[in-house]
Protein backbone atom coordinates (compact mmCIF):
# COMPACT_ATOMS: atom_id res chain seq x y z
CA UNK A 1 0.00 0.00 0.00
CA UNK A 2 0.61 3.70 -0.16
CA UNK A 3 2.82 5.01 2.38
CA UNK A 4 0.46 6.98 4.83
CA UNK A 5 0.92 10.20 6.97
CA UNK A 6 0.23 10.86 10.57
CA UNK A 7 -2.49 13.38 11.00
CA UNK A 8 -2.20 15.60 13.95
CA UNK A 9 -5.06 18.18 14.23
CA UNK A 10 -5.85 18.61 11.08
CA UNK A 11 -2.30 18.76 10.42
CA UNK A 12 -0.07 16.44 8.18
CA UNK A 13 2.94 15.02 9.81
CA UNK A 14 6.11 13.97 8.06
CA UNK A 15 9.66 12.75 10.72
CA UNK A 16 7.32 14.56 13.95
CA UNK A 17 6.40 17.71 11.87
CA UNK A 18 4.24 19.55 10.60
CA UNK A 19 4.49 20.17 7.22
CA UNK A 20 2.76 23.68 7.06
CA UNK A 21 5.70 24.63 9.37
CA UNK A 22 7.85 23.55 7.02
CA UNK A 23 6.37 25.45 4.43
CA UNK A 24 6.25 28.42 6.68
CA UNK A 25 9.87 28.22 8.10
CA UNK A 26 11.82 27.25 4.70
CA UNK A 27 9.64 28.64 1.92
CA UNK A 28 7.67 26.78 -0.86
CA UNK A 29 8.26 24.21 -3.12
CA UNK A 30 10.37 22.51 -0.67
CA UNK A 31 11.32 18.85 -1.21
CA UNK A 32 10.88 17.51 2.45
CA UNK A 33 12.69 13.58 3.51
CA UNK A 34 12.40 11.29 6.24
CA UNK A 35 15.37 10.09 7.39
CA UNK A 36 13.79 7.43 8.93
CA UNK A 37 11.66 6.26 6.09
CA UNK A 38 15.29 6.30 4.05
CA UNK A 39 17.08 3.98 6.65
CA UNK A 40 13.55 1.92 6.66
CA UNK A 41 13.79 1.07 2.87
CA UNK A 42 17.25 0.71 2.74
CA UNK A 43 17.32 -1.87 5.79
CA UNK A 44 14.31 -3.60 4.21
CA UNK A 45 15.37 -4.51 1.22
CA UNK A 46 18.72 -5.21 2.56
CA UNK A 47 17.56 -8.08 4.97
CA UNK A 48 15.29 -9.64 2.56
CA UNK A 49 17.89 -10.07 0.55
CA UNK A 50 20.72 -10.84 2.83
CA UNK A 51 18.97 -13.48 4.53
CA UNK A 52 19.57 -15.98 1.65
CA UNK A 53 23.05 -14.96 0.18
CA UNK A 54 25.51 -11.96 0.62
CA UNK A 55 24.01 -9.30 -1.27
CA UNK A 56 24.89 -5.42 -2.30
CA UNK A 57 22.62 -3.24 -2.29
CA UNK A 58 24.02 -0.42 -4.36
CA UNK A 59 22.01 2.79 -3.81
CA UNK A 60 21.12 4.03 -7.68
CA UNK A 61 22.06 8.02 -6.92
CA UNK A 62 20.50 9.29 -9.90
CA UNK A 63 17.17 9.16 -7.92
CA UNK A 64 18.37 11.68 -5.37
CA UNK A 65 22.15 12.75 -5.13
CA UNK A 66 21.88 14.99 -2.37
CA UNK A 67 25.21 15.16 -0.19
CA UNK A 68 23.35 14.83 3.32
CA UNK A 69 21.15 11.66 2.09
CA UNK A 70 24.35 10.14 0.69
CA UNK A 71 24.92 10.58 3.78
CA UNK A 72 22.88 8.54 5.41
CA UNK A 73 22.95 5.87 3.19
CA UNK A 74 27.12 5.64 3.69
CA UNK A 75 26.05 5.20 7.23
CA UNK A 76 23.80 2.23 6.63
CA UNK A 77 26.93 0.46 4.81
CA UNK A 78 24.98 1.03 1.18
CA UNK A 79 27.62 0.97 -2.03
CA UNK A 80 26.72 3.27 -4.80
CA UNK A 81 25.54 2.73 -8.46
CA UNK A 82 26.52 6.12 -10.26
CA UNK A 83 26.63 6.63 -14.21
CA UNK A 84 28.32 9.65 -14.74
CA UNK A 85 31.05 11.50 -13.75
CA UNK A 86 29.62 13.78 -11.89
CA UNK A 87 27.80 11.17 -9.59
CA UNK A 88 30.56 9.56 -9.15
CA UNK A 89 32.64 12.81 -7.88
CA UNK A 90 29.71 13.51 -5.74
CA UNK A 91 29.61 10.28 -3.81
CA UNK A 92 33.29 10.53 -2.96
CA UNK A 93 32.40 13.76 -1.52
CA UNK A 94 29.94 12.23 0.77
CA UNK A 95 32.64 9.61 2.00
CA UNK A 96 31.90 6.55 -0.22
CA UNK A 97 35.47 4.84 -0.76
CA UNK A 98 35.60 4.29 -4.40
CA UNK A 99 35.62 0.73 -3.94
CA UNK A 100 31.64 0.84 -2.63
CA UNK A 101 31.02 2.62 -6.38
CA UNK A 102 30.01 0.77 -9.49
CA UNK A 103 30.16 3.53 -12.78
CA UNK A 104 27.46 2.23 -15.19
CA UNK A 105 27.82 4.76 -17.85
CA UNK A 106 26.55 4.91 -21.59
CA UNK A 107 27.97 6.42 -24.42
CA UNK A 108 30.41 7.99 -22.27
CA UNK A 109 33.63 9.76 -23.37
CA UNK A 110 37.08 8.25 -23.30
CA UNK A 111 37.69 11.53 -20.93
CA UNK A 112 35.16 10.22 -18.13
CA UNK A 113 36.75 6.99 -18.43
CA UNK A 114 39.53 8.02 -17.79
CA UNK A 115 38.85 9.97 -14.85
CA UNK A 116 36.73 7.09 -13.46
CA UNK A 117 39.77 4.76 -13.63
CA UNK A 118 42.10 7.12 -11.97
CA UNK A 119 39.75 7.03 -8.89
CA UNK A 120 39.96 4.02 -8.96
CA UNK A 121 35.86 2.97 -9.54
CA UNK A 122 34.84 -0.51 -10.75
CA UNK A 123 33.15 0.28 -14.33
CA UNK A 124 30.42 -1.50 -15.86
CA UNK A 125 31.28 -1.89 -19.70
CA UNK A 126 27.52 -1.07 -21.63
CA UNK A 127 29.71 -1.49 -24.93
CA UNK A 128 32.30 -3.62 -26.64
CA UNK A 129 33.51 0.13 -28.19
CA UNK A 130 33.70 1.03 -24.67
CA UNK A 131 35.56 -1.57 -23.73
CA UNK A 132 38.41 -1.37 -26.45
CA UNK A 133 38.69 2.41 -25.44
CA UNK A 134 38.78 1.63 -22.03
CA UNK A 135 41.56 -1.44 -22.63
CA UNK A 136 44.03 1.70 -24.02
CA UNK A 137 43.27 3.66 -21.04
CA UNK A 138 43.49 1.39 -18.40
CA UNK A 139 44.80 -1.52 -19.21
CA UNK A 140 43.69 -4.45 -16.59
CA UNK A 141 40.75 -2.64 -15.39
CA UNK A 142 38.58 -3.99 -12.73
CA UNK A 143 35.11 -4.38 -15.16
CA UNK A 144 32.37 -5.93 -15.36
CA UNK A 145 29.56 -5.90 -18.02
CA UNK A 146 25.93 -4.81 -18.67
CA UNK A 147 24.05 -7.02 -20.86
CA UNK A 148 20.71 -6.51 -23.10
CA UNK A 149 18.91 -9.18 -21.28
CA UNK A 150 15.78 -8.83 -23.49
CA UNK A 151 13.33 -8.95 -20.91
CA UNK A 152 11.85 -4.98 -20.25
CA UNK A 153 10.25 -3.64 -17.21
CA UNK A 154 8.91 -0.24 -16.00
CA UNK A 155 6.39 2.29 -15.29
CA UNK A 156 6.34 3.70 -18.78
CA UNK A 157 7.93 3.18 -21.97
CA UNK A 158 10.49 6.14 -21.89
CA UNK A 159 11.89 3.61 -18.60
CA UNK A 160 12.29 0.53 -20.12
CA UNK A 161 15.16 -0.22 -20.70
CA UNK A 162 16.50 -3.91 -20.98
CA UNK A 163 14.35 -5.49 -24.01
CA UNK A 164 16.01 -6.09 -27.37
CA UNK A 165 17.24 -3.65 -29.39
CA UNK A 166 17.81 -1.19 -26.75
CA UNK A 167 20.59 1.44 -26.25
CA UNK A 168 22.11 -0.23 -23.17
CA UNK A 169 24.13 -3.11 -22.90
CA UNK A 170 26.14 -5.96 -24.85
CA UNK A 171 23.07 -7.68 -27.44
CA UNK A 172 22.82 -11.02 -26.02
CA UNK A 173 24.24 -12.91 -28.92
CA UNK A 174 27.60 -10.70 -28.39
CA UNK A 175 28.12 -11.17 -24.70
CA UNK A 176 29.74 -14.70 -24.51
CA UNK A 177 32.63 -13.29 -27.61
CA UNK A 178 32.54 -10.27 -25.68
CA UNK A 179 33.74 -11.58 -22.57
CA UNK A 180 36.35 -13.56 -24.55
CA UNK A 181 37.39 -10.50 -25.35
CA UNK A 182 37.81 -8.97 -22.75
CA UNK A 183 39.70 -12.01 -21.14
CA UNK A 184 42.86 -11.57 -24.23
CA UNK A 185 42.47 -8.13 -23.77
CA UNK A 186 43.70 -8.96 -19.49
CA UNK A 187 40.64 -7.17 -18.09
CA UNK A 188 40.21 -8.09 -14.86
CA UNK A 189 36.47 -8.93 -15.23
CA UNK A 190 34.19 -8.95 -12.11
CA UNK A 191 30.34 -9.54 -12.69
CA UNK A 192 27.70 -9.66 -14.88
CA UNK A 193 24.98 -7.04 -14.98
CA UNK A 194 21.51 -6.26 -16.17
CA UNK A 195 18.90 -3.41 -15.64
CA UNK A 196 15.51 -4.08 -16.91
CA UNK A 197 14.15 -0.70 -16.30
CA UNK A 198 12.38 1.68 -13.92
CA UNK A 199 9.09 1.36 -11.70
CA UNK A 200 8.09 -1.98 -12.39
CA UNK A 201 5.50 -3.56 -10.02
CA UNK A 202 6.27 -7.46 -10.53
CA UNK A 203 8.53 -10.23 -9.90
CA UNK A 204 8.08 -11.86 -13.22
CA UNK A 205 10.39 -10.15 -15.39
CA UNK A 206 13.47 -10.16 -12.36
CA UNK A 207 13.31 -13.97 -12.15
CA UNK A 208 13.03 -13.69 -16.27
CA UNK A 209 15.68 -11.40 -16.68
CA UNK A 210 17.68 -13.56 -14.07
CA UNK A 211 17.14 -17.09 -15.88
CA UNK A 212 19.20 -15.09 -18.55
CA UNK A 213 22.20 -13.65 -16.77
CA UNK A 214 22.58 -17.18 -15.17
CA UNK A 215 22.99 -18.57 -18.53
CA UNK A 216 25.46 -16.40 -19.62
CA UNK A 217 27.28 -17.15 -16.39
CA UNK A 218 27.86 -20.84 -17.00
CA UNK A 219 28.94 -19.74 -20.76
CA UNK A 220 31.53 -17.53 -19.37
CA UNK A 221 32.70 -19.90 -16.45
CA UNK A 222 33.06 -22.37 -19.86
CA UNK A 223 35.91 -19.78 -20.82
CA UNK A 224 37.54 -19.96 -17.59
CA UNK A 225 36.61 -16.63 -16.18
CA UNK A 226 35.00 -17.09 -12.70
CA UNK A 227 32.60 -14.28 -11.64
CA UNK A 228 32.44 -12.67 -8.27
CA UNK A 229 29.12 -10.94 -8.47
CA UNK A 230 25.61 -11.25 -10.30
CA UNK A 231 24.39 -7.97 -10.39
CA UNK A 232 20.44 -7.34 -11.21
CA UNK A 233 20.12 -3.43 -11.59
CA UNK A 234 16.90 -1.56 -9.97
CA UNK A 235 13.49 -1.02 -11.29
CA UNK A 236 11.74 -2.08 -7.93
CA UNK A 237 8.78 0.16 -8.34
CA UNK A 238 7.05 1.58 -5.47
CA UNK A 239 2.88 2.24 -4.83
CA UNK A 240 1.83 5.78 -5.75
CA UNK A 241 -1.77 5.00 -5.60
CA UNK A 242 -3.58 4.58 -2.62
CA UNK A 243 -4.92 1.30 -3.22
CA UNK A 244 -2.49 -0.03 -5.08
CA UNK A 245 -0.03 -3.45 -3.56
CA UNK A 246 3.52 -3.03 -2.99
CA UNK A 247 6.28 -5.79 -4.60
CA UNK A 248 7.00 -8.52 -2.13
CA UNK A 249 10.50 -8.09 -1.93
CA UNK A 250 10.43 -11.03 0.67
CA UNK A 251 9.09 -13.40 -2.03
CA UNK A 252 11.08 -11.56 -4.95
CA UNK A 253 14.41 -12.13 -2.97
CA UNK A 254 13.75 -15.79 -2.03
CA UNK A 255 13.07 -16.55 -5.78
CA UNK A 256 16.21 -14.74 -7.02
CA UNK A 257 18.44 -16.26 -4.68
CA UNK A 258 17.64 -19.93 -4.67
CA UNK A 259 18.27 -19.15 -8.89
CA UNK A 260 21.37 -18.35 -8.13
CA UNK A 261 22.73 -20.41 -5.27
CA UNK A 262 20.51 -23.55 -7.23
CA UNK A 263 22.49 -23.03 -10.38
CA UNK A 264 26.07 -21.26 -10.45
CA UNK A 265 28.61 -20.61 -7.97
CA UNK A 266 28.58 -17.08 -7.95
CA UNK A 267 28.41 -15.78 -4.18
CA UNK A 268 27.57 -12.35 -4.15
CA UNK A 269 24.65 -10.93 -5.12
CA UNK A 270 24.47 -7.10 -6.37
CA UNK A 271 21.29 -4.65 -6.35
CA UNK A 272 20.39 -1.27 -7.48
CA UNK A 273 17.51 -0.04 -5.97
CA UNK A 274 17.04 3.93 -6.63
CA UNK A 275 12.96 4.38 -6.11
CA UNK A 276 12.61 1.82 -3.68
CA UNK A 277 14.83 3.57 -0.87
CA UNK A 278 14.31 7.09 -1.63
CA UNK A 279 10.58 7.65 -3.39
CA UNK A 280 8.49 7.36 -0.17
CA UNK A 281 10.85 9.02 2.16
CA UNK A 282 10.29 12.39 0.43
CA UNK A 283 7.19 14.54 0.15
CA UNK A 284 7.27 17.58 -2.18
CA UNK A 285 5.47 20.81 -0.65
CA UNK A 286 4.04 23.51 -2.47
CA UNK A 287 1.66 26.31 -1.60
CA UNK A 288 -1.78 27.40 -3.37
CA UNK A 289 -1.28 30.74 -5.23
CA UNK A 290 -4.25 30.77 -6.73
CA UNK A 291 -7.85 29.24 -7.06
CA UNK A 292 -9.36 29.21 -10.31
CA UNK A 293 -13.14 28.03 -12.09
CA UNK A 294 -12.58 27.97 -15.47
CA UNK A 295 -16.36 26.56 -16.19
CA UNK A 296 -15.18 22.85 -17.04
CA UNK A 297 -12.75 22.42 -15.07
CA UNK A 298 -11.46 23.79 -11.31
CA UNK A 299 -7.95 24.92 -11.33
CA UNK A 300 -5.57 24.73 -8.23
CA UNK A 301 -2.55 26.93 -9.08
CA UNK A 302 0.96 26.01 -7.15
CA UNK A 303 4.40 27.48 -7.02
CA UNK A 304 5.56 24.10 -8.21
CA UNK A 305 5.40 22.82 -11.68
CA UNK A 306 7.05 20.91 -14.14
CA UNK A 307 10.80 22.96 -13.46
CA UNK A 308 9.68 20.88 -9.93
CA UNK A 309 8.58 17.89 -10.36
CA UNK A 310 8.74 16.87 -13.58
CA UNK A 311 7.50 13.50 -13.81
CA UNK A 312 3.51 13.76 -14.20
CA UNK A 313 4.42 16.13 -17.26
CA UNK A 314 7.33 13.64 -19.02
CA UNK A 315 5.91 10.17 -18.09
CA UNK A 316 2.11 11.08 -17.26
CA UNK A 317 3.20 9.80 -13.63
CA UNK A 318 0.59 9.62 -11.04
CA UNK A 319 1.80 11.29 -7.57
CA UNK A 320 -0.90 11.22 -4.77
CA UNK A 321 -1.91 14.76 -3.57
CA UNK A 322 -3.42 16.02 -0.63
CA UNK A 323 -3.52 19.65 1.44
CA UNK A 324 -1.15 19.43 4.49
CA UNK A 325 -2.68 22.32 6.45
CA UNK A 326 -6.38 20.65 6.07
CA UNK A 327 -5.39 16.51 6.21
CA UNK A 328 -8.11 14.41 6.35
CA UNK A 329 -10.66 16.80 6.04
CA UNK A 330 -14.07 16.02 3.41
CA UNK A 331 -13.35 16.83 -0.05
CA UNK A 332 -15.61 19.06 -1.38
CA UNK A 333 -15.14 19.12 -5.81
CA UNK A 334 -12.36 18.06 -8.29
CA UNK A 335 -9.54 20.14 -9.84
CA UNK A 336 -6.37 19.77 -11.16
CA UNK A 337 -3.12 20.61 -9.31
CA UNK A 338 -0.86 22.83 -12.06
CA UNK A 339 1.98 25.51 -11.84
CA UNK A 340 3.04 28.20 -12.76
CA UNK A 341 4.91 27.41 -15.76
CA UNK A 342 3.95 29.01 -19.16
CA UNK A 343 2.62 25.50 -20.92
CA UNK A 344 -0.84 23.57 -20.62
CA UNK A 345 1.46 20.51 -19.79
CA UNK A 346 2.37 21.97 -16.77
CA UNK A 347 0.25 19.74 -13.91
CA UNK A 348 0.92 18.04 -11.14
CA UNK A 349 -2.26 16.02 -10.97
CA UNK A 350 -5.51 15.93 -12.76
CA UNK A 351 -8.81 15.53 -11.07
CA UNK A 352 -8.49 15.02 -7.66
CA UNK A 353 -10.93 15.41 -5.01
CA UNK A 354 -9.75 18.27 -2.57
CA UNK A 355 -11.15 19.56 0.34
CA UNK A 356 -11.98 23.85 -0.40
CA UNK A 357 -8.38 24.41 -1.47
CA UNK A 358 -7.97 28.22 -0.62
CA UNK A 359 -5.37 30.87 -1.81
CA UNK A 360 -2.25 29.82 1.18
CA UNK A 361 -2.97 26.02 1.38
CA UNK A 362 0.10 23.72 1.25
CA UNK A 363 -0.57 21.00 -1.08
CA UNK A 364 1.58 17.96 -0.17
CA UNK A 365 3.14 15.96 -3.38
CA UNK A 366 3.54 12.38 -2.12
CA UNK A 367 6.23 9.94 -3.45
CA UNK A 368 8.04 12.62 -4.31
CA UNK A 369 11.74 11.42 -3.50
CA UNK A 370 12.75 9.81 -6.70
CA UNK A 371 13.97 11.27 -9.84
CA UNK A 372 12.09 14.84 -8.07
CA UNK A 373 14.53 16.99 -6.96
CA UNK A 374 17.21 15.31 -9.60
CA UNK A 375 15.32 16.12 -12.39
CA UNK A 376 13.79 19.57 -11.64
CA UNK A 377 15.32 22.45 -13.75
CA UNK A 378 15.36 26.41 -13.99
CA UNK A 379 13.07 26.47 -17.00
CA UNK A 380 11.03 30.01 -17.13
CA UNK A 381 14.21 31.04 -15.00
CA UNK A 382 12.46 29.47 -11.55
CA UNK A 383 15.17 28.70 -9.38
CA UNK A 384 15.77 25.25 -8.29
CA UNK A 385 14.24 25.04 -4.51
CA UNK A 386 15.48 23.76 -1.56
CA UNK A 387 15.74 20.53 0.53
CA UNK A 388 14.61 19.57 3.93
CA UNK A 389 15.60 16.76 6.20
CA UNK A 390 13.11 15.66 9.09
CA UNK A 391 14.20 13.62 11.79
CA UNK A 392 13.25 13.24 15.55
CA UNK A 393 10.58 16.23 15.48
CA UNK A 394 13.55 18.73 13.83
CA UNK A 395 13.50 20.11 10.25
CA UNK A 396 17.27 20.63 8.96
CA UNK A 397 18.10 22.56 5.54
CA UNK A 398 20.19 20.43 3.32
CA UNK A 399 20.00 22.33 0.23
CA UNK A 400 19.54 26.24 -0.42
CA UNK A 401 17.11 27.63 -2.60
CA UNK A 402 18.56 28.64 -5.03
CA UNK A 403 19.09 32.65 -6.35
CA UNK A 404 18.40 34.24 -9.67
CA UNK A 405 21.38 36.14 -9.40
CA UNK A 406 22.59 32.28 -9.63
CA UNK A 407 21.52 31.68 -12.87
CA UNK A 408 23.08 34.37 -13.77
CA UNK A 409 26.67 33.28 -12.55
CA UNK A 410 27.83 31.46 -15.73
CA UNK A 411 26.53 33.25 -18.23
CA UNK A 412 28.91 36.30 -20.26
CA UNK A 413 27.47 38.89 -22.45
CA UNK A 414 30.49 39.68 -25.25
CA UNK A 415 31.64 42.99 -24.51
CA UNK A 416 30.05 44.60 -27.74
CA UNK A 417 26.44 43.66 -26.61
CA UNK A 418 27.21 45.00 -23.42
CA UNK A 419 25.00 47.82 -21.66
C1 LIG B 1 18.37 4.14 -12.93
C2 LIG B 1 19.13 2.92 -12.69
C3 LIG B 1 18.87 2.12 -11.58
C4 LIG B 1 17.79 2.41 -10.58
O1 LIG B 1 16.48 2.32 -11.02
P1 LIG B 1 15.29 2.45 -9.96
O2 LIG B 1 14.07 2.22 -10.76
O3 LIG B 1 15.33 3.81 -9.38
O4 LIG B 1 15.50 1.40 -8.93
C5 LIG B 1 19.68 1.02 -11.36
N1 LIG B 1 20.67 0.71 -12.21
C6 LIG B 1 20.95 1.43 -13.30
C7 LIG B 1 22.07 1.05 -14.17
C8 LIG B 1 20.19 2.56 -13.59
O5 LIG B 1 20.45 3.28 -14.67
Amino acid sequence: MMREFESRDGQMMIGGVSAASIAEEFGTPVYVTDEQRVRENYRRIHGAFSRFMDTRIHYACKANTNLAILRILEQEGSGIDAVSIGEVRTCLKAGFTPDRIMYTGVNVSDRELKEVSDLGVMINLDSVSEMERLAKIAPGYPVSFRITPGVGSGHGAKVITGNKGAKFGIPLDEVVGTYARAKDLGFDIKGIHAHIGSGGQSAEPFSEMMEVLIGLADEIAELGIDLDFIDMGGGIGVPYRPQEEEMDVEELASVITDMITEETGIGTLILEPGRYIICDSTVLLTRVNDVKDAGTKKYVGCDAGFNTLIRPAMYDSYHYVALANKFGKACTAKYDVVGPICETGDYLAHDRVLPDPTEGDIVAVYNAGAYGFSMSSNYNSRPLCAEVLVNDGKAELIREAETVEEQWRHQIIPERLRK
